[in-house]
Protein backbone atom coordinates (compact mmCIF):
# COMPACT_ATOMS: atom_id res chain seq x y z
CA UNK A 1 0.00 0.00 0.00
CA UNK A 2 1.50 3.11 -0.62
CA UNK A 3 0.94 6.76 0.17
CA UNK A 4 0.71 9.74 -1.89
CA UNK A 5 0.83 13.44 -1.85
CA UNK A 6 -1.92 15.49 -2.62
CA UNK A 7 -0.22 17.98 -4.70
CA UNK A 8 1.99 15.46 -6.95
CA UNK A 9 0.52 11.76 -6.76
CA UNK A 10 3.81 10.66 -8.82
CA UNK A 11 5.34 10.75 -5.21
CA UNK A 12 4.36 7.17 -3.50
CA UNK A 13 6.03 6.63 -0.46
CA UNK A 14 5.19 3.51 2.49
CA UNK A 15 3.37 4.27 5.06
CA UNK A 16 6.31 4.24 7.32
CA UNK A 17 8.07 6.77 4.79
CA UNK A 18 4.64 9.26 5.06
CA UNK A 19 4.73 9.24 8.67
CA UNK A 20 8.28 9.43 9.50
CA UNK A 21 8.09 12.72 7.09
CA UNK A 22 4.70 14.08 7.73
CA UNK A 23 4.16 16.81 5.18
CA UNK A 24 5.53 16.44 1.51
CA UNK A 25 8.59 18.22 0.30
CA UNK A 26 6.04 19.72 -2.20
CA UNK A 27 3.41 21.26 0.86
CA UNK A 28 1.10 18.12 0.13
CA UNK A 29 -0.53 15.75 2.33
CA UNK A 30 0.22 12.49 2.15
CA UNK A 31 -3.13 10.24 1.49
CA UNK A 32 -3.52 6.11 0.81
CA UNK A 33 -3.34 6.00 -3.20
CA UNK A 34 -6.00 3.48 -2.93
CA UNK A 35 -8.41 3.00 0.08
CA UNK A 36 -8.95 -0.35 1.49
CA UNK A 37 -12.56 -1.01 2.23
CA UNK A 38 -14.34 -3.85 4.76
CA UNK A 39 -17.74 -5.71 5.01
CA UNK A 40 -20.59 -5.66 7.63
CA UNK A 41 -18.49 -9.79 9.23
CA UNK A 42 -15.33 -7.34 9.43
CA UNK A 43 -17.54 -4.66 11.90
CA UNK A 44 -19.19 -7.54 13.48
CA UNK A 45 -16.01 -8.80 14.20
CA UNK A 46 -14.73 -5.97 15.74
CA UNK A 47 -17.79 -5.64 18.11
CA UNK A 48 -16.62 -8.33 20.88
CA UNK A 49 -12.85 -6.71 20.92
CA UNK A 50 -11.69 -3.87 23.04
CA UNK A 51 -11.11 -0.60 21.66
CA UNK A 52 -7.63 -1.51 21.27
CA UNK A 53 -7.95 -4.16 19.50
CA UNK A 54 -10.35 -2.77 17.45
CA UNK A 55 -7.66 -0.11 16.33
CA UNK A 56 -5.15 -2.80 15.83
CA UNK A 57 -7.94 -4.62 12.93
CA UNK A 58 -8.76 -1.34 11.43
CA UNK A 59 -5.34 0.60 11.65
CA UNK A 60 -3.51 -2.50 10.07
CA UNK A 61 -5.82 -2.20 7.11
CA UNK A 62 -3.76 0.90 6.46
CA UNK A 63 -0.18 -0.32 7.47
CA UNK A 64 1.17 -2.96 5.50
CA UNK A 65 4.21 -1.91 6.67
CA UNK A 66 3.42 -2.77 10.65
CA UNK A 67 2.70 -5.86 11.84
CA UNK A 68 -0.28 -6.53 14.08
CA UNK A 69 1.87 -7.55 17.04
CA UNK A 70 3.74 -4.29 16.70
CA UNK A 71 0.17 -2.59 16.66
CA UNK A 72 -1.02 -4.33 19.56
CA UNK A 73 1.77 -3.33 21.59
CA UNK A 74 0.96 0.58 20.54
CA UNK A 75 -2.40 0.04 20.69
CA UNK A 76 -1.93 -1.42 24.39
CA UNK A 77 0.00 1.70 25.48
CA UNK A 78 -2.29 3.75 23.79
CA UNK A 79 -5.54 3.34 24.74
CA UNK A 80 -5.06 1.20 28.02
CA UNK A 81 -4.50 2.04 31.50
CA UNK A 82 -3.23 4.09 32.96
CA UNK A 83 -3.82 6.51 29.68
CA UNK A 84 -6.94 5.88 29.94
CA UNK A 85 -9.15 3.96 32.77
CA UNK A 86 -12.43 3.03 30.96
CA UNK A 87 -12.04 0.15 29.48
CA UNK A 88 -13.85 1.59 26.05
CA UNK A 89 -11.60 4.27 25.17
CA UNK A 90 -14.22 6.11 23.28
CA UNK A 91 -17.64 5.01 25.05
CA UNK A 92 -20.87 6.35 23.50
CA UNK A 93 -23.69 7.94 25.60
CA UNK A 94 -27.38 8.03 24.75
CA UNK A 95 -29.77 10.89 24.70
CA UNK A 96 -33.17 9.82 24.11
CA UNK A 97 -33.58 6.80 21.81
CA UNK A 98 -31.96 8.46 18.27
CA UNK A 99 -29.17 10.02 19.38
CA UNK A 100 -25.71 9.02 21.29
CA UNK A 101 -22.98 11.30 21.96
CA UNK A 102 -19.36 9.74 21.22
CA UNK A 103 -17.45 10.84 24.17
CA UNK A 104 -13.42 11.17 23.23
CA UNK A 105 -12.23 12.67 26.02
CA UNK A 106 -11.39 10.14 28.48
CA UNK A 107 -7.68 10.31 27.78
CA UNK A 108 -4.92 12.16 29.79
CA UNK A 109 -6.03 15.51 28.79
CA UNK A 110 -9.77 15.44 28.33
CA UNK A 111 -9.99 16.37 25.15
CA UNK A 112 -10.42 14.48 21.79
CA UNK A 113 -6.52 14.62 20.77
CA UNK A 114 -5.55 12.22 23.03
CA UNK A 115 -7.43 9.69 20.69
CA UNK A 116 -4.58 10.76 18.17
CA UNK A 117 -1.69 12.05 20.02
CA UNK A 118 -1.46 8.49 22.93
CA UNK A 119 -1.16 6.69 19.47
CA UNK A 120 1.36 8.89 16.95
CA UNK A 121 4.37 8.85 19.72
CA UNK A 122 4.38 5.05 18.67
CA UNK A 123 3.59 5.23 15.22
CA UNK A 124 6.54 7.91 14.36
CA UNK A 125 9.15 6.14 16.60
CA UNK A 126 8.31 3.04 14.41
CA UNK A 127 8.40 5.16 11.36
CA UNK A 128 11.58 6.21 11.85
CA UNK A 129 13.25 2.74 12.99
CA UNK A 130 11.84 1.17 10.21
CA UNK A 131 13.01 4.07 7.33
CA UNK A 132 16.44 3.87 8.88
CA UNK A 133 16.72 7.30 11.09
CA UNK A 134 18.96 7.05 13.38
CA UNK A 135 18.63 10.79 15.17
CA UNK A 136 16.41 11.15 18.42
CA UNK A 137 13.36 12.97 17.13
CA UNK A 138 12.55 16.56 19.23
CA UNK A 139 8.80 17.76 18.70
CA UNK A 140 8.63 21.29 19.04
CA UNK A 141 5.00 22.53 19.93
CA UNK A 142 3.68 26.46 19.92
CA UNK A 143 0.03 25.39 21.46
CA UNK A 144 -2.91 27.76 22.01
CA UNK A 145 -3.53 25.35 25.14
CA UNK A 146 -4.50 21.72 24.16
CA UNK A 147 -2.96 20.46 21.61
CA UNK A 148 0.73 21.20 23.98
CA UNK A 149 -0.58 19.25 26.68
CA UNK A 150 -1.86 16.37 24.62
CA UNK A 151 1.32 16.28 22.73
CA UNK A 152 3.39 16.02 26.05
CA UNK A 153 1.07 13.59 27.25
CA UNK A 154 1.50 11.17 24.12
CA UNK A 155 5.40 11.68 23.85
CA UNK A 156 6.23 11.61 27.70
CA UNK A 157 8.68 9.22 28.55
CA UNK A 158 8.49 7.46 24.53
CA UNK A 159 11.94 6.18 23.78
CA UNK A 160 14.10 8.55 21.24
CA UNK A 161 12.23 11.59 21.44
CA UNK A 162 11.99 14.58 23.32
CA UNK A 163 8.90 16.52 23.39
CA UNK A 164 9.36 20.73 23.84
CA UNK A 165 6.25 23.10 24.12
CA UNK A 166 6.03 26.76 23.58
CA UNK A 167 3.24 28.19 25.37
CA UNK A 168 2.10 32.35 25.00
CA UNK A 169 2.13 33.93 28.41
CA UNK A 170 -0.93 35.70 28.14
CA UNK A 171 -2.80 33.43 25.88
CA UNK A 172 -3.60 30.04 27.80
CA UNK A 173 -6.38 29.53 30.58
CA UNK A 174 -5.22 29.07 34.83
CA UNK A 175 -6.01 25.33 33.62
CA UNK A 176 -4.32 24.60 30.82
CA UNK A 177 -1.15 26.44 32.43
CA UNK A 178 -1.44 24.24 34.78
CA UNK A 179 -1.70 21.37 33.34
CA UNK A 180 1.20 22.05 31.09
CA UNK A 181 3.61 23.00 33.59
CA UNK A 182 3.54 20.03 36.25
CA UNK A 183 3.79 17.86 33.73
CA UNK A 184 5.37 14.52 34.62
CA UNK A 185 7.94 12.62 32.15
CA UNK A 186 12.12 12.68 31.72
CA UNK A 187 12.00 13.83 27.99
CA UNK A 188 9.51 16.72 28.13
CA UNK A 189 10.13 20.72 28.42
CA UNK A 190 7.44 23.61 28.83
CA UNK A 191 8.62 27.36 28.37
CA UNK A 192 6.26 30.49 28.29
CA UNK A 193 6.71 33.06 25.52
CA UNK A 194 6.24 36.65 26.11
CA UNK A 195 3.66 37.58 23.83
CA UNK A 196 0.94 35.96 22.46
CA UNK A 197 0.07 32.44 20.49
CA UNK A 198 1.12 34.17 17.18
CA UNK A 199 4.62 35.30 18.97
CA UNK A 200 4.83 31.26 20.24
CA UNK A 201 4.00 29.96 16.62
CA UNK A 202 5.98 32.35 14.52
CA UNK A 203 8.91 31.77 17.10
CA UNK A 204 8.56 27.66 16.46
CA UNK A 205 8.37 28.39 12.65
CA UNK A 206 11.82 30.78 12.65
CA UNK A 207 13.47 27.52 14.49
CA UNK A 208 12.27 25.12 11.90
CA UNK A 209 14.06 27.11 9.75
CA UNK A 210 16.77 27.96 11.36
CA UNK A 211 19.62 26.02 9.21
CA UNK A 212 22.24 26.25 11.56
CA UNK A 213 20.40 24.94 14.23
CA UNK A 214 19.46 22.46 12.08
CA UNK A 215 22.96 21.70 12.33
CA UNK A 216 24.07 22.11 15.96
CA UNK A 217 21.20 19.58 16.29
CA UNK A 218 22.09 17.18 13.77
CA UNK A 219 25.73 16.94 15.39
CA UNK A 220 24.15 16.11 18.81
CA UNK A 221 21.94 13.36 17.38
CA UNK A 222 18.55 15.17 16.97
CA UNK A 223 15.99 16.10 14.75
CA UNK A 224 13.27 18.58 14.94
CA UNK A 225 9.57 17.40 13.84
CA UNK A 226 6.25 18.56 14.36
CA UNK A 227 2.93 16.81 16.12
CA UNK A 228 0.41 18.84 14.00
CA UNK A 229 -2.46 17.27 12.46
CA UNK A 230 -1.50 16.38 8.94
CA UNK A 231 0.54 13.85 9.66
CA UNK A 232 -0.98 10.61 8.76
CA UNK A 233 0.06 9.02 11.45
CA UNK A 234 -2.38 11.15 13.58
CA UNK A 235 -5.23 11.23 11.41
CA UNK A 236 -5.27 7.11 11.09
CA UNK A 237 -6.23 6.67 14.90
CA UNK A 238 -9.29 8.77 14.58
CA UNK A 239 -10.51 6.25 11.67
CA UNK A 240 -10.65 3.84 14.75
CA UNK A 241 -13.60 5.45 17.22
CA UNK A 242 -16.36 6.29 13.94
CA UNK A 243 -16.03 2.07 13.35
CA UNK A 244 -16.01 1.64 17.35
CA UNK A 245 -18.46 3.61 17.71
CA UNK A 246 -20.46 1.70 15.17
CA UNK A 247 -19.79 -1.00 17.27
CA UNK A 248 -21.09 0.15 20.65
CA UNK A 249 -24.29 0.92 18.80
CA UNK A 250 -25.14 -2.13 17.48
CA UNK A 251 -24.34 -3.53 21.06
CA UNK A 252 -26.70 -1.35 23.00
CA UNK A 253 -29.36 -2.24 20.45
CA UNK A 254 -29.79 1.30 19.40
CA UNK A 255 -29.30 0.12 15.89
CA UNK A 256 -29.51 -3.09 13.83
CA UNK A 257 -26.04 -4.18 11.68
CA UNK A 258 -26.12 -2.45 8.61
CA UNK A 259 -28.47 0.28 9.54
CA UNK A 260 -26.64 3.83 8.65
CA UNK A 261 -26.02 6.57 11.14
CA UNK A 262 -25.09 10.27 10.77
CA UNK A 263 -22.35 11.96 12.61
CA UNK A 264 -22.17 15.26 13.87
CA UNK A 265 -18.71 16.66 13.86
CA UNK A 266 -17.75 19.72 15.39
CA UNK A 267 -15.20 20.89 13.09
CA UNK A 268 -11.86 22.93 13.10
CA UNK A 269 -8.83 21.70 10.87
CA UNK A 270 -11.07 19.06 9.12
CA UNK A 271 -9.24 16.01 10.71
CA UNK A 272 -11.57 14.66 12.76
CA UNK A 273 -14.74 14.73 10.22
CA UNK A 274 -12.12 13.80 7.38
CA UNK A 275 -11.71 10.32 9.63
CA UNK A 276 -15.31 9.92 9.50
CA UNK A 277 -15.13 10.62 6.13
CA UNK A 278 -12.68 7.71 5.53
CA UNK A 279 -14.72 5.14 7.38
CA UNK A 280 -17.60 5.72 5.41
CA UNK A 281 -15.83 5.59 2.07
CA UNK A 282 -14.06 2.34 3.66
CA UNK A 283 -18.15 0.73 4.17
CA UNK A 284 -19.02 2.02 7.04
CA UNK A 285 -22.60 2.21 7.21
CA UNK A 286 -22.89 6.56 7.64
CA UNK A 287 -25.60 8.25 6.24
CA UNK A 288 -24.58 11.88 6.41
CA UNK A 289 -21.61 13.73 7.95
CA UNK A 290 -22.46 16.76 9.63
CA UNK A 291 -19.75 19.44 9.51
CA UNK A 292 -20.58 21.67 12.60
CA UNK A 293 -18.77 25.10 12.56
CA UNK A 294 -19.09 28.05 15.29
CA UNK A 295 -19.64 31.35 14.39
CA UNK A 296 -16.49 31.00 12.37
CA UNK A 297 -18.56 29.12 9.86
CA UNK A 298 -16.20 29.19 6.88
CA UNK A 299 -16.94 26.07 6.50
CA UNK A 300 -20.38 26.11 6.59
CA UNK A 301 -20.07 29.05 3.65
CA UNK A 302 -18.07 26.61 1.47
CA UNK A 303 -20.10 23.72 1.37
CA UNK A 304 -23.40 26.33 0.17
CA UNK A 305 -21.75 27.73 -2.06
CA UNK A 306 -18.10 26.30 -3.20
CA UNK A 307 -16.58 29.28 -2.12
CA UNK A 308 -13.24 29.06 0.45
CA UNK A 309 -13.03 32.41 1.43
CA UNK A 310 -10.81 33.25 4.47
CA UNK A 311 -11.03 37.00 3.85
CA UNK A 312 -13.13 37.18 6.59
CA UNK A 313 -13.46 38.74 10.83
CA UNK A 314 -12.14 36.02 12.76
CA UNK A 315 -13.49 35.11 15.97
CA UNK A 316 -13.05 34.43 19.61
CA UNK A 317 -15.87 31.93 21.37
CA UNK A 318 -16.34 29.76 23.60
CA UNK A 319 -14.77 27.16 21.48
CA UNK A 320 -11.46 27.79 20.65
CA UNK A 321 -10.55 24.74 19.00
CA UNK A 322 -13.07 25.35 16.11
CA UNK A 323 -11.62 29.05 16.10
CA UNK A 324 -10.02 28.71 12.58
CA UNK A 325 -9.70 29.68 9.11
CA UNK A 326 -7.32 27.62 7.52
CA UNK A 327 -9.07 23.81 7.88
CA UNK A 328 -5.46 21.79 6.72
CA UNK A 329 -7.27 18.61 5.92
CA UNK A 330 -10.12 19.69 3.70
CA UNK A 331 -7.25 19.54 0.82
CA UNK A 332 -7.08 15.91 1.56
CA UNK A 333 -10.89 15.55 0.59
CA UNK A 334 -11.10 17.95 -2.16
CA UNK A 335 -7.91 15.28 -3.79
CA UNK A 336 -10.36 12.31 -3.29
CA UNK A 337 -13.79 14.08 -4.61
CA UNK A 338 -11.27 15.48 -7.58
CA UNK A 339 -10.36 11.85 -8.33
CA UNK A 340 -6.92 12.04 -7.60
CA UNK A 341 -6.34 15.58 -9.71
CA UNK A 342 -2.77 16.87 -8.04
CA UNK A 343 -2.90 19.88 -10.69
CA UNK A 344 -6.12 21.22 -9.56
CA UNK A 345 -5.27 21.04 -5.76
CA UNK A 346 -2.07 22.72 -6.63
CA UNK A 347 -4.07 25.44 -7.84
CA UNK A 348 -6.49 25.88 -5.16
CA UNK A 349 -3.85 25.72 -2.97
CA UNK A 350 -1.82 28.27 -4.50
CA UNK A 351 -5.14 30.70 -5.03
CA UNK A 352 -5.52 30.40 -1.16
CA UNK A 353 -2.22 30.79 -0.30
CA UNK A 354 -1.81 34.00 -2.80
CA UNK A 355 -5.63 35.87 -2.23
CA UNK A 356 -7.07 33.57 0.73
CA UNK A 357 -9.91 32.31 -1.51
CA UNK A 358 -10.45 29.24 -4.23
CA UNK A 359 -14.15 28.78 -5.94
CA UNK A 360 -14.40 24.23 -5.97
CA UNK A 361 -15.60 23.10 -9.57
CA UNK A 362 -19.35 21.73 -9.43
CA UNK A 363 -18.04 17.87 -9.98
CA UNK A 364 -16.48 18.23 -6.86
CA UNK A 365 -19.16 19.60 -4.91
CA UNK A 366 -21.57 17.28 -5.85
CA UNK A 367 -19.57 14.59 -4.81
CA UNK A 368 -18.90 16.42 -1.37
CA UNK A 369 -22.52 16.96 -0.77
CA UNK A 370 -23.82 13.58 -1.62
CA UNK A 371 -21.98 12.99 1.63
CA UNK A 372 -21.63 15.76 3.83
CA UNK A 373 -24.22 18.51 5.23
CA UNK A 374 -22.89 21.59 7.31
CA UNK A 375 -24.46 24.15 9.87
CA UNK A 376 -23.38 26.44 12.65
CA UNK A 377 -24.00 27.46 16.01
CA UNK A 378 -24.14 31.07 17.17
CA UNK A 379 -22.73 31.97 20.90
CA UNK A 380 -26.23 32.00 22.13
CA UNK A 381 -27.37 28.41 20.74
CA UNK A 382 -24.34 27.18 22.07
CA UNK A 383 -25.04 28.19 25.71
CA UNK A 384 -28.41 27.21 24.88
CA UNK A 385 -27.80 23.59 24.02
CA UNK A 386 -25.22 22.86 27.16
CA UNK A 387 -28.13 24.49 29.13
CA UNK A 388 -30.96 22.37 27.71
CA UNK A 389 -29.08 18.99 27.35
CA UNK A 390 -27.95 19.84 30.99
CA UNK A 391 -32.01 19.71 31.77
CA UNK A 392 -33.31 17.18 29.84
CA UNK A 393 -30.73 14.47 30.13
CA UNK A 394 -29.14 14.88 33.44
CA UNK A 395 -26.06 15.40 30.78
CA UNK A 396 -23.31 17.92 30.46
CA UNK A 397 -21.60 18.42 27.45
CA UNK A 398 -18.55 21.27 26.60
CA UNK A 399 -19.17 24.29 24.53
CA UNK A 400 -17.77 22.20 21.35
CA UNK A 401 -20.05 19.19 21.72
CA UNK A 402 -22.96 21.90 22.29
CA UNK A 403 -21.81 23.45 19.02
CA UNK A 404 -22.33 19.84 17.52
CA UNK A 405 -25.00 19.07 18.68
CA UNK A 406 -27.26 22.41 18.31
CA UNK A 407 -26.36 21.70 14.41
CA UNK A 408 -27.33 18.10 14.36
CA UNK A 409 -30.94 19.58 15.73
CA UNK A 410 -31.04 22.51 13.39
CA UNK A 411 -29.97 19.22 10.76
CA UNK A 412 -32.94 17.30 11.54
CA UNK A 413 -35.63 19.97 11.74
CA UNK A 414 -34.79 20.92 8.50
CA UNK A 415 -34.09 17.18 6.77
CA UNK A 416 -36.58 15.53 8.66
CA UNK A 417 -34.14 13.07 8.90
CA UNK A 418 -34.69 10.17 11.39
CA UNK A 419 -31.87 8.10 11.86
CA UNK A 420 -29.80 7.23 14.49
CA UNK A 421 -27.30 10.38 14.80
CA UNK A 422 -23.90 10.83 17.04
CA UNK A 423 -22.58 13.90 18.50
CA UNK A 424 -19.18 13.84 18.56
CA UNK A 425 -18.02 14.68 21.63
CA UNK A 426 -14.64 16.46 22.07
CA UNK A 427 -13.97 17.91 25.47
CA UNK A 428 -14.72 17.05 28.81
CA UNK A 429 -17.21 20.16 30.73
CA UNK A 430 -14.26 20.19 33.10
CA UNK A 431 -12.16 21.94 30.36
CA UNK A 432 -14.41 25.11 30.10
CA UNK A 433 -16.00 25.24 33.56
CA UNK A 434 -16.83 29.13 32.91
CA UNK A 435 -18.47 28.47 29.90
CA UNK A 436 -20.48 25.38 31.00
CA UNK A 437 -21.32 26.95 34.40
CA UNK A 438 -23.21 29.95 32.77
CA UNK A 439 -24.70 27.90 30.44
CA UNK A 440 -26.83 26.11 33.59
CA UNK A 441 -27.70 29.29 35.37
CA UNK A 442 -24.53 29.32 37.95
CA UNK A 443 -22.34 32.10 39.19
CA UNK A 444 -18.73 31.62 37.36
CA UNK A 445 -16.13 34.01 39.22
CA UNK A 446 -13.13 32.65 40.64
CA UNK A 447 -9.69 30.99 39.58
CA UNK A 448 -9.69 27.99 36.90
CA UNK A 449 -8.89 25.51 39.55
CA UNK A 450 -11.89 27.23 41.71
CA UNK A 451 -14.24 26.85 39.19
CA UNK A 452 -14.06 22.86 38.85
CA UNK A 453 -14.66 22.29 42.06
CA UNK A 454 -17.62 24.79 41.96
CA UNK A 455 -19.08 22.93 38.22
CA UNK A 456 -18.50 19.18 40.49
CA UNK A 457 -20.45 20.71 43.28
CA UNK A 458 -23.35 22.60 41.59
CA UNK A 459 -24.28 19.07 39.31
CA UNK A 460 -22.72 16.53 41.62
CA UNK A 461 -20.95 15.07 38.67
CA UNK A 462 -16.96 14.00 39.39
CA UNK A 463 -14.35 16.07 38.26
CA UNK A 464 -11.93 13.92 35.72
CA UNK A 465 -8.88 12.27 37.45
CA UNK A 466 -6.55 14.54 35.93
CA UNK A 467 -7.86 17.67 36.46
CA UNK A 468 -8.26 17.05 40.13
CA UNK A 469 -6.34 18.66 42.42
CA UNK A 470 -4.10 20.40 39.82
CA UNK A 471 -3.30 23.25 41.97
CA UNK A 472 -1.77 21.07 44.56
CA UNK A 473 0.51 19.83 41.79
CA UNK A 474 4.22 20.85 41.42
CA UNK A 475 5.35 22.87 39.03
CA UNK A 476 8.55 21.47 37.30
CA UNK A 477 8.74 24.40 34.42
CA UNK A 478 8.52 28.01 35.14
CA UNK A 479 10.87 29.89 32.58
CA UNK A 480 9.37 32.60 30.50
CA UNK A 481 11.65 33.80 27.56
CA UNK A 482 11.47 36.57 25.06
CA UNK A 483 10.93 35.19 21.24
CA UNK A 484 14.17 36.18 20.33
CA UNK A 485 15.31 33.70 23.49
CA UNK A 486 13.10 30.98 22.20
CA UNK A 487 16.18 28.86 20.39
CA UNK A 488 18.58 29.14 23.33
CA UNK A 489 15.85 27.70 25.54
CA UNK A 490 15.30 24.92 23.33
CA UNK A 491 18.90 24.46 23.37
CA UNK A 492 19.07 24.38 27.15
CA UNK A 493 15.88 22.19 27.29
CA UNK A 494 17.98 19.72 25.37
CA UNK A 495 20.92 19.95 27.44
CA UNK A 496 22.78 21.53 24.86
CA UNK A 497 25.18 24.94 24.93
C1 LIG B 1 -9.14 20.16 17.90
C2 LIG B 1 -10.51 20.16 18.45
C3 LIG B 1 -11.63 20.20 17.61
C4 LIG B 1 -11.53 20.32 16.09
O1 LIG B 1 -11.08 19.13 15.49
P1 LIG B 1 -10.50 19.15 14.00
O2 LIG B 1 -9.93 17.79 13.79
O3 LIG B 1 -9.42 20.21 14.02
O4 LIG B 1 -11.60 19.48 13.09
C5 LIG B 1 -12.90 20.17 18.18
N1 LIG B 1 -13.06 20.13 19.53
C6 LIG B 1 -12.00 20.08 20.37
C7 LIG B 1 -12.24 20.07 21.84
C8 LIG B 1 -10.69 20.09 19.86
O5 LIG B 1 -9.66 20.07 20.71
Amino acid sequence: MHYISTRDKTLKLSAAQAIAQGLSRDGGLFVPETLPSFDMDFIAGLCGLSYADRAVKVMKLFLDDFSEEELRLYAKAAYGRPAYDADNAAPIRMAGDDTAFLELWHGPTCAFKDMALQMLPYLLTASLKKTGEKKKVCILVATSGDTGKAALEGFRDVEGTKILVFYPSDGVSDVQKLQMVSTQGKNVGVCAVRGNFDDAQNGVKAIFSDAGLRELLAEKGYFFSSANSINWGRLLPQVVYYVSAYCELIKNGAIRPGESVNFCVPTGNFGNILAGYYAKAMGLPVGRLICASNKNKILTDFIETAVYDRNREFYTTMSPSMDILISSNLERLLFMLSGGDDALIRDYMGRLAASGRYEAEPGIMQRLRESFSAGFSTEEETAGAIGSVWKEFRYLIDPHTAVAYNVLKGYRERTGDKAVSVAVSTASPYKFCDSVLEAIGEKADGSGTELIRRLSEATGTRVPAPLEDLDKREVRFNKTVEKSAMASAVLEMLGIS
